[in-house]
């Protein structure tokens, strides 16, 4: 059933977690396609917001190519007696989860990152224009936000509107960060969890500090704060910090407790300022993701928009892939990149005198907070694109982690034993995240599965109908 009579489609939290494949999409906005895209919220007087209003600047969807991709710049405008700036990242961060109630349309990502489809099935069904979108999310947001007493939505679609628009909302992200900066975790006794993306992920649970940024880089801990105290009931909540069990890994029994409740069980331990052991999980929106190179003992990290492969071969999708879901995998982080300017930045492992490879993009947006004996002796893509290239350039600059080389050869990634296999050992045949398994009438999930089988038939299926 649906919210809303008058729109052309159902909407409700059941389409939450709904993926477009590409064969399936009318159009898609924003996304790795396009350079310049971005949703921003602004709190602005009063007077100044016409309640409802939905202003399109540029082609609207009926006007655009079946398949098409096309640049996007959202500008949420809203207004109430008692809300004041602080609360921009909270309402920017709705967007996301509003427009997911929206059968067949499809939001990922957050600030400059967003990524949307609409599903030709839904466009048929007569969503072709931003109106409609606009009239869910206008409704939404005074529904579950009573404090916003007015919004008003500007979708640009036109690109040279969007380059126009793009700077300012870039400052307006920098502006809210640099707020947040400054204030540790050890000042507060009160974190913030958000789980919103647990329709993408259920066994994940953001967990907000003053020192680690949410994944999604989208919410920092004053957004929590004022999220929770705005909408008690909502997907961002307080986390009472508890004890502390363990500073250097960043261990909270607060947080263990919450986590432990918000995963039913799923995941009981999280360590905050580590990528490795009990690591905080990653859901699928995180900006980036650091990922451990054992050749060299130390991280890379990878943005979203980083269009290449890594030093060890694999693309951001491939890193991202091995990471999301809401698990804690060894090695592997997903995280934002306002993390990357805390003083906890994988603290644990440490830190930056861990970290041997970064896009050049990102090196030059997170310079400032790198030590200045460390920011040069980090490679990117032009200067190590290859393993072996990147243990030269470590050598050659004299990276502090070449130090623990000295000590103790780098240790290699493992290699499989020669020789023939013994009549009876295990091969492992499979290794998956989530694995379905069909039978009799049930749908079987086997999560983190790792199968192993004492001998593997391949038959064509040709061959046995013959
Ligand atoms: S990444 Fe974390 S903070 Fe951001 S929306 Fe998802 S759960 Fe919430």
């Amino acid at each position: 059933m649906s919210m809303f009579k008058d729109i052309p489609v159902d909407v409700g939290v059941i389409y939450e977690g709904e993926r477009i494949r590409r064969n399936d999409m009318q159009v898609e906005l924003g996304g790795p396609g396009v350079k310049e895209k971005f949703e921003l919220a602004k709190v602005k007087p009063l007077e100044e917001v016409e309640d409802g209003k939905i202003t399109i600047i540029g082609p609207d969807i009926k006007d655009m190519k079946e398949g098409g991709v096309y640049p996007l710049g959202i500008i949420v405008e809203a207004a109430g007696a008692s809300i004041d700036q602080a609360l921009e990242g909270v309402i920017e961060r709705r967007i996301h989860g509003y427009m997911n109630y929206i059968e067949g349309f499809m939001h990922l990502n957050q600030r400059y990152d967003i990524w949307l489809r609409l599903g030709k099935k839904s466009f048929q069904k007569g969503l072709n224009s931003f109106e409609p979108i606009g009239k869910v999310l206008h409704r939404l947001f005074k529904s579950e936000l009573p404090i916003i007493e007015k919004v008003q939505i500007t979708f640009i679609t036109d690109p040279a509107k969007v380059s126009e628009f793009y700077p300012e909302a870039m400052q307006a992200y920098e502006t809210r960060d640099a707020k947040a900066r400054g204030l540790k975790d050890e000042d507060v006794d009160k974190f913030y969890g958000c789980v919103l993306c647990q329709s993408f992920a259920p066994s994940h649970v953001c967990v907000i500090t003053p020192q680690r940024y949410s994944n999604c880089g989208a919410i920092s801990w004053f957004d929590g704060r004022a999220s929770a105290q705005i909408d008690p009931k909502g997907p961002v909540f307080a986390i009472e910090r508890g004890e502390l069990i363990n500073a250097e890994k960043g261990e909270f029994s607060g947080v263990n407790e919450t986590v432990k409740k918000r995963t039913l069980g799923e995941v009981t331990k999280v360590w905050l300022y580590t990528a490795f052991d009990h690591p905080h999980t990653s859901c699928g929106c995180f900006e980036a993701v650091a990922f451990y190179i054992p050749e060299v003992d130390g991280f890379g990290v990878v943005n979203r928009s980083f269009k290449g492969v890594t030093v060890n071969g694999l693309a951001f999708s491939t890193l991202a892939d091995s990471t999301a879901g809401g698990r804690q995998v060894d090695g592997f982080h997903g995280m934002s990149i306002e993390y990357m300017r805390s003083k906890k930045f994988l603290a644990a492992d440490g830190g930056w005198n861990r970290v041997v490879w970064l896009p050049k993009e990102v090196k030059e947006r997170v310079k400032d907070f790198v030590p200045a004996d460390v920011i040069d002796k980090i490679a990117t893509e032009e200067t190590a694109p290859t393993i072996d290239a990147l243990k030269s350039f470590l050598k050659e600059k004299a990276h502090p982690i070449v130090a623990t080389w000295v000590a103790e050869a780098p240790p290699v990634a493992e290699a499989p034993a020669e020789g023939p296999v013994e009549e009876g050992a295990m091969i492992p045949v499979a290794t998956a995240a989530t694995l379905p398994i069909m039978a009799g009438g049930f749908k079987i999930i086997l999560k983190d599965a790792k199968i192993y089988a004492k001998k593997v038939i391949i038959r064509s299926m040709k061959s046995e109908k013959s």
